[in-house]
């Protein structure tokens, strides 16, 4: 028995180490860029882009005034300052070049050339999710009114706002439907959406506590990034992504990148989100603060979570069952997501 196994674990070293030559030599068709080039050392070096290549964590970073991206060879991910750009195709290294897919050029660097990172619209696609739902009410306020059906209201405006603007939208909900958390993250996950925004109203005990949070997801503890959830949605994730199968260290690195991606755009958004629509809807403002909420953990993409006002509080419960409100609220985050650039 013992040494059937040891064969077999012969067997399978020597398969592996085949398959993976043929991975690195192969590729009798290599695509074309606009330019006719597709090396991407090449490409550097024509646009006047820095090139560098870490040959064991197999990341290329680029370099050029303002912006760094870095190219996850083996896979269709590139992070470009702090945007993941998904390719047509993977990036593949054959023999000592870097192969890119002909649309590497256009999404990637034409954005050293031109500065357009700062001109273009963040998000393309946005997932709303309606807090709570179905036999889930979420908060009650005084009058009877319940969160599940004042959120599920914003959130259908916001998601009418988002859409007009050219962003696509994905709604976790969109009826009175119960959703557990997990369901929540891993419509996230298949979504392949850029950002995450949950939309709740609060309450307090306290009946004169009010006004507008934004939260976010501050530091991760080490448990947090093994939790079944988060594994599971990443297993979502990168089973859409083109991407050596099974690759370990592709799969660390990639999800290293998106992580710290995820932790510094989910801050400064909820910022931006707490004072724009404060601003535009009148709405007092708490600000922006770190919770470590379910929803916030386990979604791989930036994620931020609008409790947008108190229904324990007379004059929030008042406001929040107005449509004009509602509207303004939509408005304001629609706005703020729309414009935010950083
Ligand atoms: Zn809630």
């Amino acid at each position: 028995m013992k040494k059937n196994a040891a064969l077999q674990n012969r067997f399978l070293g020597f398969a592996f180490c085949i398959l993976f030559i043929l991975g690195m030599g192969g590729c009798a068709t290599v695509p074309k860029g606009t330019s006719g080039i597709t090396n991407l050392k090449d490409l550097c070096d024509r646009n006047g882009v820095e090139f560098d290549w870490d040959s064991v964590s197999q990341v290329v970073t680029l370099k050029g005034f303002n912006l760094r991206a870095k190219v996850l060879v083996g896979s269709d991910i590139v992070m470009v300052g702090k945007d993941k750009v998904t390719l047509s195709s993977r990036v593949k290294r054959v023999r000592s070049s870097i192969i890119v897919p002909p649309d590497f050029e256009e999404k990637i660097l034409n954005r050293f050339k031109t500065g357009a990172d700062f001109a273009i619209k963040k998000f393309k696609k946005i997932v709303v999710d309606a807090g709570h739902g179905g036999k889930d009410p979420g908060a009650t306020g005084k009058s009877g009114m319940k969160e599940k059906n004042v959120v599920l209201d914003i959130a259908r405006r916001l998601a009418k706002n988002l859409s007009q603007s050219g962003i696509e939208v994905v709604m976790t909900r969109d009826d009175d439907e119960f959703l557990t958390l997990e369901k929540r993250t891993e419509i996230a996950a298949r979504s392949n959406a850029d950002l995450f925004v949950s939309v709740h109203a609060n309450s307090n005990p306290s009946r004169s506590i009010d006004g507008l949070e934004v939260y976010y997801m501050g530091q991760f503890l080490k448990k947090d990034k093994k939790e079944e959830q988060r594994l599971k949605n990443q297993g979502i994730l990168y089973s859409h992504l083109e991407m050596e199968q099974g690759s370990a260290d592709l799969e660390k690195i990639l999800s290293d990148m998106m992580h710290t991606y995820k932790q510094a755009e989910s801050r400064s958004l909820a910022s931006h989100v707490a004072s724009d629509t404060a601003k535009s809807s009148g709405a007092m403002t708490r600000g922006h603060k770190e919770a470590r909420f379910f929803v916030l953990r386990n979604t791989l993409i930036p994620a931020i979570l609008i409790e947008t006002g108190y229904l324990t509080n007379a004059r929030e419960e008042k406001l929040l069952a107005t449509d004009d409100y509602r509207q303004k609220i939509a408005d304001g985050v629609a706005e703020s997501l729309c414009n935010y650039v950083k």
